[in-house]
């Protein structure tokens, strides 16, 4: 059995920035308005999330981490109108299996906050009482200890690079679609990225990527959906020509971070196209698509891509896609 958890909790947690991520949506889905994520040695080490959110309930602690625990949702009538970004209670008992574990929590009720260890199934193993304010603090330490291939894959310089920039992307989309939100980010003891509450979408959006490099593209709705995009402005990056995916590019999905291949084909051939004379044929770049990318599925996608090109063809003013 210890076999078993261990492969499928290696197959929901597969990367520092999948462990931050899982444990800033619980801090958003506990009303959290400000969040500090620290690591160290690149996360491998240590990544600690902190919020300031509703905290967990004592009769809830125990459950806490047992795989499949959620209180987000009680019944499956609650899954048709899911308003947190939780709802599987897979990510903190699966993080248990992987890493060592602890939480630190204090309710408005509670007089003092408690730190808990966990254990391997996500068990509590010890308490004691903590000084920390209102709100949760996670602390994975010596991720994939047990996956030593796993561990020796993500600690070369290169990938340690590449996953810390891909923590500061994953910190900047939610500061985009979060504007109230307080964020910092620190490595190594070193304020790496942060961010201020500020008013508006508008304002958040120049807090995080900076008055010329981006523009807020698409607000659009289609039956409940809601499709924001973030994507350079025309002709604000002319040395991207030679890479087929633009930086700074952010879509989200019911405010929702996502990845989605066919939406970015679309972006990057209109992107592309704004430089050339003859339009690129999506099909033929590369999207550069990474597994700890969130992916979704959407129901009506040709209406939805269909939308997408249109306002992409007026943004940027090229022809609208033959293959989208
Ligand atoms: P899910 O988010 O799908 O419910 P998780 O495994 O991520 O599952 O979390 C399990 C439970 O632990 C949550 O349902 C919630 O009750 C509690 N929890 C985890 N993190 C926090 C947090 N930062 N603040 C408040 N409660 C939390
Ligand atoms: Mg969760």
């Amino acid at each position: 059995p210890d076999t078993v958890r261990l492969l499928s909790s290696s197959q929901v947690i597969t990367s520092v920035v999948n462990v931050v991520k899982e444990l800033m949506e619980n801090s958003l889905d506990a009303g959290a308005s400000s969040i500090d994520v620290k690591l160290e040695n690149y996360g491998l080490d240590r990544i600690e999330v902190r919020d300031n959110g509703h905290g967990i309930k004592a009769v809830d602690t125990p459950v806490m981490a047992v795989r499949h625990f959620t209180s987000k949702i009680c019944s499956h009538e609650d899954m048709e109108h899911l308003e947190t970004y939780g709802f599987r209670g897979e990510a903190l008992g699966s993080i248990c299996a992987v890493a060592e574990v602890a939480v630190t929590t204090k309710t408005e009720d509670d007089d003092i906050s408690t730190q808990y260890t966990l254990n391997f199934t996500g068990d509590i193993l010890s308490q004691k009482p903590s000084h920390l304010g209102q709100g949760t603090t996670v602390s994975v330490l010596k991720l994939f200890k047990n996956l030593p291939v796993r561990r020796q894959y993500y600690s070369s310089t290169k990938k340690c690079k590449e996953e810390l920039k891909k923590v500061q992307e994953l910190l900047m989309a939610y500061a985009i679609i979060k504007p109230d939100l307080r964020l910092t980010l620190v490595h190594n003891k070193v304020v790496v990225w942060q961010k201020a509450k500020v008013a508006d979408h508008r304002s958040a959006l120049l807090a995080t990527l900076g008055p010329s490099a981006v523009a807020n593209l698409t607000f659009h709705c289609l039956q409940s959906l809601f499709i924001d995009g973030f994507f350079p402005k025309p002709g604000a990056d002319h040395s991207s020509t030679s890479s087929s995916t633009p930086d700074k590019t952010f879509i989200f999905v019911n405010n929702r971070p996502v990845q989605h291949k066919d939406i970015m084909k679309l972006l990057c051939h209109h992107y592309i196209a704004q430089y050339l004379d003859d339009p690129v044929s999506p099909s033929s770049l590369d999207v550069n698509l990474t597994p700890d990318k969130t992916q979704v599925l959407l129901l009506n996608k040709e209406a939805v891509l269909a939308a997408v090109d249109a306002l992409l063809v007026s943004f940027y003013g090229c022809q609208p896609s033959s293959d989208p």
